[in-house]
């Protein structure tokens, strides 16, 4: 998917303000943050949307959601923080490039 956005971010082509990866994903600040902490979360390789995942991808999607407490604490959302995952148009979904939010306020 060479003119996927996120497939461009992946590969180093244009820039994101990364906060985490590996070998399977990477997670950047969204650069229209709807929240004081709006990071995003991807599968590397080019998945279009939930629609578009099996049983076959549970072990991405749960390391995923696992990783999400991570990354929330080192960004001071230890007391909570929201996920969300836009489905399809009808979804909302904008950036067909499967992402998870995590957005939250740090607290005090
Ligand atoms: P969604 O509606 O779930 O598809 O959300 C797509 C999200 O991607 C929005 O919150 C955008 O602000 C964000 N976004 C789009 N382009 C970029 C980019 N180049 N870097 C970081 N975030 C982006
Ligand atoms: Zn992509």
């Amino acid at each position: 998917m060479t003119d996927c956005i996120f497939c461009k971010i992946v590969r180093g082509d244009i820039p994101a303000n990364k906060v985490y990866e590996d070998d399977e994903v990477l997670a950047f600040k969204d650069i229209r943050p709807a929240a004081p902490v709006h990071i995003l979360l991807i599968p590397k390789r080019h998945i279009e949307s939930m629609l578009n995942t099996s049983r076959e991808d549970e072990a991405l999607l749960g390391k995923m959601l696992a990783l999400t407490p991570v990354i929330a604490r080192e960004h001071g959302l230890g007391a909570g923080y929201k996920t969300a995952i836009n489905t399809g148009l009808a979804g909302g979904q904008e950036v067909f490039h499967l992402h998870l939010h995590i957005l939250g306020t740090p607290q005090p």
